[in-house]
């Protein structure tokens, strides 16, 4: 286990999401212990990660062995295997583990872990192919879902708001959203402020109501 045990995150399931999440957390710093049964898989990662170990987590046994409980922040990325996923969410859970992780491949899924008393349940499938269909339709070039009815886009703003400062615009009111901030064809990101105008060409980074941000992206 690593030494400092509270900040590194143990990852188990080391499959396409856990994997690319494993390693996206070293890039950024945090110190990581993979989990997964399947030999190649653990080759793949070894080195790159701050421990692999090759191991079925659905062993009480194993996890005590390995530290896990120790972790203060534990991801169970196991989608496609159910039972492994429930059983070592069980186990994380009888151990203490506070801030788990959890991977759900299916609302069925999602709903056992949830109702487990897992704080967080995942659904990268779920959520990508929302964003996608976002992106496909073609009025945003970015999406993000936030908690309880928000989302966060990027956008090309609608032709009625060029020339005008966002004060004077008054966005807020008029569409119920609110423009974060401003990329100038060419230039870079800045904050906006009352007195930002925007130009033809700009991007725009927008938060609100899904609802309202959609319907504001839908006047492009
Ligand atoms: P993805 O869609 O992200 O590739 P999968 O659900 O297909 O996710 O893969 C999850 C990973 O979890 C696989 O690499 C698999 O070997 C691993 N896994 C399955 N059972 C266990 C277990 N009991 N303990 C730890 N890891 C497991």
């Amino acid at each position: 286990p690593a030494r400092n045990s509270s900040d590194a995150v143990a990852v188990i399931g080391l499959g396409r999401f856990g994997a690319s999440l494993a390693l996206e957390l070293m890039a950024g710093g945090t110190e990581v212990l993979g989990i997964d049964p399947v030999e190649s898989v653990v080759q793949d990662l070894n080195g790159k990660l701050t421990h692999v170990v090759r191991a079925d987590a659905t062993g009480e046994e194993v996890l005590r062995q390995l530290g896990v409980a120790e972790y203060g922040r534990v991801v169970v990325a196991i989608g496609s295997h159910l039972e492994a996923s429930i059983l070592t969410t069980s186990l994380l859970l009888r151990f203490g583990v506070k801030d788990i992780w959890a991977k759900a491949v299916s609302e069925a899924h999602g709903t056992i872990l949830q109702q487990l008393g897992v704080p967080h349940v995942v659904f990268p499938e779920r959520d990508m192919g929302r964003r996608v269909a976002h992106l496909v339709r073609g009025s945003m070039q970015d999406y993000v879902d936030l908690e309880a009815g928000y989302a966060l886009i990027k956008t090309r703003p609608p032709s009625s708001l060029i020339g005008k400062s966002l004060g004077q615009a008054d966005v807020r009111k008029a569409h119920g959203v609110t423009i974060v901030a401003r990329h100038p064809d060419g230039g870079e990101w800045e904050d906006a402020t009352p007195s930002t105008v925007l130009a033809s060409g700009d991007l725009v980074l927008v938060t609100g109501r899904k609802r309202r941000v959609e319907a504001f992206a839908a006047l492009t």
